[in-house]
């Protein structure tokens, strides 16, 4: 049992098992533990109000991609080499190949507007929400982009009832503290029939995560991860699945796998190498049956 009395915002339960991985920031650490019912893995204490105001600061966007970033450029910088073709390209292979009939889209956590731009070009109507006000004015001043400013868990949509066809959220839904409360608020704002889809980083799907959480546990060690505290949640194919079976009739989940000369190698230590080893077998396997994945298209239906 949990002493902190958390409760898994999937199944309901209050029995947790600690995983060996843990954030440390702020003199705090935040450790990654699972729930021992549904498998849902998720950070203990969550960022307080104060602390999430600290991680979206403006610097957020000035790694490039929050984590250790060896291109050395801004998230602006890393987006802007990215052609409007390519921007286009994205919007094709991960909304309208799902949702060919899209003819709005609304973008939780469209930072500072690319693909909403390129959806835009594509003939969409466009529309969503930011939690940085930075990268709101930015959208505005880069691609007069009008959208809302602030948190999708908490903002008032009355005035979005019904009306998407489309809902995306690339690499943000990983980030909030009540995602039960963003499947609700997304179904909600969908038209009927209309689509949520969101891509999730899936770390502890993979086959040198299983390895590498045996071998902790084996050896009774804990292992700091080197970002801040910004994945709230962790998900897995079942886990996020489930999540979003609480509001949608249908969900389909297709794993995605870096290619092994993708990868981010972080420091470039021992570890890294044998992660990369593992990657050479867990690559075609994904490939070949949709099964473990590093990154999660999920693709729910209203
Ligand atoms: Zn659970």
């Amino acid at each position: 049992m949990s002493s902190s009395g958390l409760q898994c915002v999937c199944c309901g339960s209050k029995s947790f098992k600690p995983t060996p991985y843990y954030y440390h920031w702020h003199n705090k650490e935040f450790i990654l533990t699972a729930c021992r019912n549904c498998g849902l893995i998720t950070m203990d204490p969550k960022p307080t109000d104060e602390e999430l105001g600290l991680l979206y600061a403006d610097e957020y966007f000035e790694t490039g991609q929050h984590g250790l970033n060896k291109l050395n450029m801004t998230y602006e910088q890393g987006q802007d080499k990215n052609s409007t073709e390519l921007r286009k390209q994205t919007v094709k292979q991960n909304i309208l190949a799902y949702k060919p009939d899209t003819k709005s889209l609304f973008e939780i956590g469209f930072a500072m507007g690319h693909i909403l731009s390129a959806a835009r070009d594509l003939g969409l109507e466009i529309g969503g929400i930011e939690f940085s006000p930075m990268a709101v004015s930015k959208a505005k001043e880069k691609f007069n982009i009008d959208a809302l400013c602030g948190n999708f868990e908490t903002i008032d949509l009355s005035a979005h009832e019904g009306k998407w066809d489309c809902v995306y959220g690339g690499d943000v839904f990983e980030h909030f503290i009540h995602p039960d409360k963003v499947v609700t608020n997304m179904h909600r704002i969908l038209k009927d029939n209309g689509v949520a889809i969101v891509i999730v980083p899936s770390t502890f799907n993979l086959f040198s995560t299983y390895i590498a959480t045996a071998l902790f546990r084996l050896m009774g060690k804990r292992k700091k991860f080197y970002d801040k505290p910004y994945h709230v949640f962790e998900y897995t194919p079942s886990t996020i699945k489930k999540m979003f079976l609480k509001e949608f009739r249908e969900v389909q989940v297709v794993n995605r796998i870096k290619k092994p000369g993708q990868l981010n190698m972080k420091t470039g230590g021992f570890e890294y190498k044998i992660k990369y080893l593992i990657h050479f077998i867990n690559y075609p396997f994904t490939r070949m049956f949709n099964r473990n994945g590093d990154r999660l298209l999920v693709i729910a239906r209203k």
